[in-house]
């Protein structure tokens, strides 16, 4: 099962409400981009991982994906694959007649997507891909995470549905 994570106010959070891990050490803070990630990311995507789920990043963004991955490698964190607005791009909009939902997790296969973006999840809708929406001042983001994901993997759901 593959599972993908947005990254702004979803795995990165900068509003005061939002709790970070605690910072890596100070030889991974020097090859990363040294972003905090958001309190209770680590573990559980650590968990999915641990029960055969493949992590990917994507994000609209324009991070660089190795130094995405680095710096997630930071929290213990491994994902297979980031995807940035460049890559979708490349993949998604190949002309400029192209007009792709901002984001289309199904095109590369992910069968969960995790943003903080009700506006992804609505095209989830449209476009047939599922979405589990969590908000930054949510504390229990993570379980509600597992549970979606738990959902999936149990079939319980039907893709689109
Ligand atoms: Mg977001």
């Amino acid at each position: 099962m593959r599972v993908s994570f947005d990254l702004d106010d979803t795995l990165i959070c900068y509003g005061p409400g939002t709790p970070c891990e605690p910072r890596p050490a100070w030889y991974w803070r020097a090859v990363t981009s040294g972003e905090p990630l958001r309190h209770g990311a680590a573990a559980p995507m650590r968990t999915l991982r641990a029960r055969g789920c493949e992590l990917w990043v994507y994000t609209t963004s324009h991070r660089p994906p190795l130094s995405v991955k680095l710096w997630l490698r930071a929290y213990g964190v491994r994902v297979r694959r980031v995807v940035n607005q460049d890559v979708h791009d490349r993949y998604l909009r190949r002309t400029t007649r192209d007009y792709p939902p901002s984001k289309n997790p199904r095109a590369f296969g992910i069968d969960l997507h995790v943003d903080d973006s009700d506006g992804v999840r609505m095209e989830g809708e449209e476009h047939g891909f599922r979405v589990v929406v969590v908000s930054p001042d949510d504390e229990g983001w993570a379980a509600k995470v597992l549970a979606a994901v738990e959902d999936a993997m149990s079939g319980r759901f039907r893709r689109g549905a």
